[in-house]
């Protein structure tokens, strides 16, 4: 294990939570509610939390967003600006006739215009369902016809490419909305139609328990489930940023994560927002000069990202840090996949603070285990269960499910009844139902919790691998990969053995100034013998160019079994690189 990195008390230049351990014990979710305002007669509504209310305490003219499109551009969105247009995106989709409930959803990159039709559809008390726009026309179709859309608000181009041919077979669909001043026919332009409508607009009194939000999983591990979630869940955004993200309100905040995927929205809009921090949205794609720069330009100084781009910035070598100036950030965080120990230690090294890796699924809606800004640092571990949340290790028994002990693999578990809580699967009852076993949620993700209290993760269920009697994650296996210097990623997998059951098979892509070879094979085997046993280690190792990954950055380990074995790929919607 890589050395634990100490905080002082009180954490990194102020923690918002000092104590955590005592937050944990004193945690209401009564008091926890103070964080918000409410509407009369019990109604909640995220875009009042996050837009409306601010402006209402005079912090009209503070920047919510500072968007920085793909060349130069930049655009400054003041939260007054945010709930103007909010509005008059609302009052575009009365006009037309919806009315509560319906569901919305919005096809383009990150432009403004998508903040604005997220929020506006929440304002209208209508469901919004951001898609990431990569996606191709087969993946849109499924996840609208699953979500019934009556709305989509998309772009001309993405119109004509991915929509127009089948848009008649979407019998819900009653209303295409497109950013700019002009629509093809049979669709409306959003700005005309903006400009036209009034800019204030009675927010819907929705119910805490009323739909707003329904995400799709990232398809990792099969067909993506569409998660509802509910506007109470504002509630757990607005604490949980604050305690595992350092949000306050002014903070300059940079989640690179696409609202296609629930970090964007959860964390990329709601959170920010509620928490009144001025986030940046970059409309481009991964670049790494463009991210140091603007991190030092825009002085960036919380940053939430994954451990795909972590790894991308550790593969580009410290050079590439060496002309922008980093003494403005004050808190890093990871989500989405495993962070190996060592991106923890790098970005230490790096940025003069770890990454804090943090656990959480679409279906929890928000941040359940995290390393907070207060408590010292394991590397590879995801850190302890956040306050209000009780997380276990459990097993299923013959008597039911068990909780196993400290340093014992078993299924992450969690007790229901946090507000971000997903509320079903669409269409899946007995999928969702099934996630329910003797009052505790299951993850389907294996993970074992140390002596004290930290949480180490495993595996997801489907990974795991059995190999000559021992229970094999493959991020162990990979985490050990990549600390050889040549390799820059790497994806593990069981395939079956007659002796041993499965023998452990890595794929791996290097770093620059590395060519695959039978030496080169060699010294990787045996570096990871000598960390991890040869039980564990890898027997066979294959180079690629890249590693198949879904457009949200996780290693498909699935597809690259499937493959191994010639098995059927499955749902292939999310996959984003791929090579054969
Ligand atoms: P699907 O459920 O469709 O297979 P998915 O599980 O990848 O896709 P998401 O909800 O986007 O969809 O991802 C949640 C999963 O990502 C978790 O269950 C876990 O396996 C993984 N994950 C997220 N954060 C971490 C983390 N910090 N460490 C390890 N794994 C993580
Ligand atoms: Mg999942």
């Amino acid at each position: 294990m890589l050395e634990t990195i100490r905080k002082e008390s009180g954490g990194t230049r102020g923690a918002s939570l000092p104590d955590p351990e005592k937050t944990r014990k004193s945690f209401t979710w009564d008091a926890a509610a103070a964080l918000l305002d409410g509407l009369p007669g019990g109604a909640l509504n995220i875009a009042y939390e996050a837009v409306d209310r601010h402006v209402g305490a005079g912090h009209g003219p503070q920047v919510a967003i500072r968007w920085l499109g793909k060349g130069d551009a930049r655009e400054e969105i003041t939260y007054g600006d945010l709930a103007e247009r909010t509005s008059r995106f609302a009052n575009v989709l009365m006009a037309h006739g919806l009315a509560r409930g319906d569901s919305v959803f919005a096809l383009m990159g990150r432009v403004p215009d998508l903040y604005v039709a997220a929020l506006g559809t929440l304002k209208a008390g209508m469901i919004f369902t951001p898609l990431f726009s990569a996606f191709g026309p087969e993946p849109i179709r499924t996840r609208m016809e699953i979500g019934k859309a009556t709305v989509l608000v998309t772009t001309e181009t993405l119109y004509r490419r991915k929509i127009a041919a089948w848009r008649d077979q979407i019998p819900s669909l009653r209303l295409v909305l497109i950013v700019g001043a002009m629509a093809p026919e049979g669709c409306v332009a959003l700005d005309p139609a903006m400009a036209a409508a009034e800019p204030t607009f009675d927010i819907a009194l929705t119910t805490p328990e009323d739909p707003a939000l329904i995400h799709f999983t990232s398809g990792t591990t099969g067909k993506p489930k569409g998660a509802v979630h509910v506007h109470k869940a504002v509630l757990y955004h607005a604490i949980s940023g604050r305690y595992a993200l350092e949000l306050t309100p002014g903070t300059i905040y940079w989640c690179t994560a696409d609202p296609g995927w629930v970090t964007g929205t959860s964390y990329g809009i709601i959170s920010p927002l509620v928490n009144r921090v001025t986030m940046i949205v970059d409309e481009a794609d991964f670049d790494i000069d463009r991210w140091y720069a603007t991190i030092d330009r825009e002085k960036v100084e919380v940053w939430y990202s994954a451990p795909t781009a972590i790894r991308m910035m550790m593969r580009a070598g410290d050079a590439a840090t060496e002309f922008y100036d980093f003494s403005s950030l004050r808190f890093l965080a990871s989500v989405g996949e495993p962070l190996n120990p060592e991106a923890v230690v790098w970005s230490n090294r790096i940025f003069g603070m770890p990454f804090h890796d943090n656990w959480w699924q679409t279906e929890t809606g928000g941040i359940m285990i995290a390393n907070l800004a207060a408590q010292d640092v394991r590397p590879g571990s995801m850190g302890k269960p956040m306050p209000g949340i009780t997380a276990g290790i459990v097993e299923q028994t013959e008597t039911g499910m068990t909780e196993m002990g400290d340093g014992q693999i078993g299924e992450l578990a969690l007790r229901p009844g946090w507000p971000s809580m997903m509320r079903t699967y669409l269409n899946e009852q007995a999928r969702y139902d099934k996630c329910f076993v003797d009052g505790w949620y299951l993850s389907g993700d294996l993970a074992m919790r140390d002596g004290d209290g930290y949480y180490w993760f495993v595996g997801r269920a489907d990974d795991l691998i059995k190999s000559s009697g021992h229970l094999v994650g493959p991020f162990e296996v990979e985490s050990a990969l990549i600390e050889h210097e040549a390799v820059a990623e790497a994806g593990v997998i069981g395939v079956p053995d007659e002796t041993a059951g499965e023998v452990i098979k890595a794929y791996v892509t290097l770093n620059p100034g590395f060519t695959p070879g039978e030496d080169l094979e060699r010294a990787i085997r045996g570096h990871a013998r000598k960390k991890l046993g040869p039980a564990v280690a890898p027997r066979e190792i294959v180079f690629r160019n890249t590693l198949p990954k879904t457009r949200s950055g996780k290693i498909m380990r699935r597809l690259l079994k499937a493959r191994e074995l010639g098995l059927p790929e499955g749902d292939i919607s999310t996959l984003e690189t791929d090579e054969t």
